[in-house]
């Protein structure tokens, strides 16, 4: 078992530096895959830290590099960089540009890869498998490239995706990772958790990514970590806004636009509840419900305070409401 996972982590680590070099040093990878990058603005040191490449757009070229190095299909299939189909083999990433993606300690665990056009019929991004060395639920890209700056800072910026990452490193941000368009798992917030508690949230300003906000603030505060929120113009992500801003722009907008979880929710509603008693109600509940998930006492009882502030409503109110919440729960 453990060989077969050796193995496995063996062909994948050949197989980020065969499409990096590829990328790198041939006619068609300089053409088709650095170019790519390039016109997305990412420099070459910026491709080299993150070992970005280039599977070329031919049925096996990769996997026949691989079968002649001497690794064996069946780890080209297991890790899933080659796809067997009435005994033919393909290249899973044909024609993609490729995002390795790193353990906490660097190694290669899978991979991302994305179509070169905005085409809308093909998925945009192809992931590795499951598989003894791929579990997308425990998988943060960025990690490893981030964790020195995370633990400095001690904070960490959460993105959706793989460039929003790369950008903000070309931007002198380092204290990043990417829950890479899952829903974000406990078991992902778990190994921020070992490096910083906090947390600073930066989703795609659109109506998914503020849903996956509101979800992962729960999780977050039920590992007991602090948990920021920083939201970006409608139709924005943290790549595009990065690449239109300064280094100094960006530093700046996410210093000053960081809520906590409660003003947070409070400026997402508070239009709608206003005037209205019962949605004022309604959000007024949710925010002690997420409140109630922290585990400290003396944190949760902050927290109190400062709704029964930003609400105009009394402490008591809300501890009573909480108190509620809690022993449901149990
Ligand atoms: P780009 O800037 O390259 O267009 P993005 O990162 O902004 O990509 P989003 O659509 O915001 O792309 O998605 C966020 C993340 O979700 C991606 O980086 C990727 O990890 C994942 N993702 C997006 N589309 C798919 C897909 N079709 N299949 C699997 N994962 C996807
Ligand atoms: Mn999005
Ligand atoms: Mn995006
Ligand atoms: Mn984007």
């Amino acid at each position: 078992q453990m060989n077969e996972r050796e193995s496995m982590f063996l062909v994948s680590n050949f197989a980020k530096d065969y499409f990096h070099n590829l990328m790198l040093n041939t006619n068609q990878g300089k053409a088709i895959g650095l170019s790519y990058f390039k016109e997305r603005g990412f420099r070459e040191e910026t491709i080299k830290k993150f070992d970005l490449g280039y599977c070329l757009d031919e049925w096996d070229n990769f996997t026949k590099a691989a079968l002649e190095k001497g690794y064996d299909l069946k780890y080209l299939e297991s890790t899933g960089l080659t796809i067997v189909k009435e005994n033919k083999q393909f290249d899973r990433f044909k024609g993609r540009v490729m995002f390795p993606i790193h353990s906490m300690s660097g190694r290669i665990l899978g991979f991302g890869g994305r179509i070169l056009t905005n085409d809308k019929k093909a998925a945009k991004y192809l992931n590795s498998p499951e598989s003894d060395i791929y579990h997308k639920s425990k998988i943060l890209y960025g990690i490893y490239q981030a964790k020195k700056e995370i633990a400095r800072q001690d904070n960490c910026y959460l993105v959706e995706g793989y460039t929003d990452v790369i950008s903000f490193h070309q931007s002198g941000i380092e204290n990043v990772v990417a829950s890479s368009g899952t829903a974000l798992t406990a078991e992902q917030i778990r190994l921020v958790n070992r490096l910083t508690k906090n947390i600073t949230v930066l989703f795609d300003g659109d109506a998914a990514g503020i849903r996956a906000s509101i979800r992962g603030i729960d999780l977050i505060l039920e590992q007991g970590m602090n948990v920021k929120v920083v939201q970006f113009p409608d139709g924005e992500d943290p790549d595009s806004f990065a690449k239109s801003h300064s280094d100094s722009e960006l530093a700046k907008y996410l210093e000053d636009s960081a809520q906590d979880f409660i003003n947070f929710k409070v400026s997402l509603l508070i239009k709608d509840a206003k005037n209205d008693p019962v949605k004022k109600a309604g959000l007024i509940r949710d925010i002690v419900s997420s409140i109630s998930k922290i585990p400290d006492s003396i944190q949760r009882e902050v927290y109190i305070q400062e709704c029964a502030r930003i609400m105009e409503i009394s402490e008591q109110v809300l501890f009573n409401e909480m108190a509620q919440l809690l022993s449901k729960s149990g």
